[in-house]
């Protein structure tokens, strides 16, 4: 039950009594729960099956069956491309529900943050090639330990990446940068790229939301990215957040306390 109370202020700006609405919300609590546990069924029963359709246009398409003729070979490309997007979303879909049950297990531990940016960094280097944007590193030397889960972090960068990449012109470049901030390590991805317009900057960590639909159907994308990655940084301890100006660019960020490096020996 959501209780509201309210005082009711007489003319003399005396409080003459109180307003109190108490609202049921376990029906709304229920149905969100039902449409979660909606969502996870249907996605994992698509996922079984778009992984075989998946698995097998890529082993069609990788040519070592047979030479196909140049117009059966390209609607192939098309099915396969289509088909890894729907797995990603479907990927998403249940992590985010993962997410949202409090059924993701996360494996803490204090390390240093420099491999997890690099591992990232080479992950994501194809993909920049594609996009023709170049990747720049600006990395601490001194060690850098916080307490996380390594994949987990990994998985926020890689997503940070791919945005700042997608939404970047050709021949423009991406800054990883590494720092430390008084008793914080702070990760910056730093795009020239569109920029995110000023009414869209509240709600693009709320899940689906893409501010621009014609140019996201363009660049692919779920919009769910960010919102996994903002529930995955608040669920390992850290933050997660960014600045952006329309057409300039934009800085996203990440942090988390710093651990104290273990002493040597
Ligand atoms: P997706 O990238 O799958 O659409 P995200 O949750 O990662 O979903 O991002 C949501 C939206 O926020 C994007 O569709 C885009 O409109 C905007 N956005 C995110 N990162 C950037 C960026 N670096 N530059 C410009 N816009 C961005």
């Amino acid at each position: 039950v959501q209780l509201t109370v309210t005082p009711i202020i007489d003319g003399n700006n005396t409080i003459s009594g109180y307003l109190g609405i108490a609202k049921d919300i376990s029906e709304r609590k229920r149905n969100e729960q039902l449409k979660n546990e909606f969502i996870s069924t249907v996605s994992h029963e698509l996922r079984t099956p778009l992984t075989s359709i998946y698995g097998s246009l890529r082993i069609v398409n990788s040519g070592v069956l047979a030479e196909l003729p140049p117009k059966v070979d390209k609607l192939l490309q098309v099915a396969e491309a289509n088909s890894q997007r729907l797995t990603i979303l479907i990927n998403d879909l249940l992590d985010m529900e993962k997410l949202l049950a409090g059924k993701v297990q996360l494996n803490m531990l204090s390390q240093p943050m420099l491999p997890l940016v690099q591992e990232a960094l080479q992950a994501i280097q194809s993909y920049a090639d594609q996009y023709q944007v170049k990747l720049s590193a600006e990395l601490a030397s001194a060690p850098l330990y916080a307490a996380v889960d390594a994949a987990r972090v990994i998985q926020i960068l890689h997503n940070l990446l791919s945005n700042a990449i997608k939404f970047s012109a050709e021949g423009s470049t991406v800054v990883v940068r590494l720092i430390q901030l008084r008793d914080q390590v702070k990760i910056e991805v730093i795009d020239q790229g569109l920029g995110i317009p000023d009414d869209f900057k509240s709600r693009i960590f709320d899940r689906f939301s893409q501010s621009d639909a014609a140019s996201n159907r363009q660049h692919g994308g779920t919009g769910l990215g960010l919102a996994i990655s903002k529930e995955l940084a608040l669920k390992m301890g850290g933050e997660i957040g960014f600045n952006s100006q329309l057409g300039q660019g934009s800085t996203f960020w990440l942090t988390f306390s710093q651990t104290v490096t273990e002493p040597a020996g």
